[in-house]
């Protein structure tokens, strides 16, 4: 699996930065964002590193599938039942500020912090 030594993301994969999980498979990982904007805000993200949606292929086909088929599942598990917002931000005019590819899921009662 390829990771990134100086990637925050990789390092919370490794375990080697604390997070709060929300769900962990071979492929995937959910925690919770550090600085919410939501009553819920979780980021949803390939174990494997990758640098972002830009960096996608087709071997990435079925991983992808999973990470958008958990949003719902994990919105419903964690008690959002009245929606919820799915963001990838994507390279520097997408506002990406780590570089690993991750996808924002965010619900709960408004009002929301921001989005
Ligand atoms: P983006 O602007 O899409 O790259 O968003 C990166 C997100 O990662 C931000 O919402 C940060 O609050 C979040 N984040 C950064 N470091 C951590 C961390 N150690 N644990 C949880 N979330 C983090
Ligand atoms: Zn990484």
């Amino acid at each position: 699996m390829k990771t990134d030594p100086n990637c925050i993301f990789c390092k919370i994969v490794a375990g080697q930065i604390p997070s709060q999980k929300a769900h962990e498979d071979d492929e995937l990982l959910v925690f919770h964002d550090i600085h919410p904007w939501a009553p819920v805000h979780v980021l949803v993200i390939p174990k494997a590193h990758i640098t972002s949606f830009y960096d996608v292929a087709p071997a990435h086909e079925a991983m992808l599938g999973r990470m958008m088929l958990l949003a719902p599942k994990l919105m419903r598990d964690l008690g959002v039942t009245n929606g919820f917002r799915s963001l990838i931000n994507t390279g520097k005019d997408g506002m990406q500020e780590v570089q690993h590819l991750h996808m924002h899921v965010m619900g709960g009662p408004r009002p929301w912090l921001k989005g």
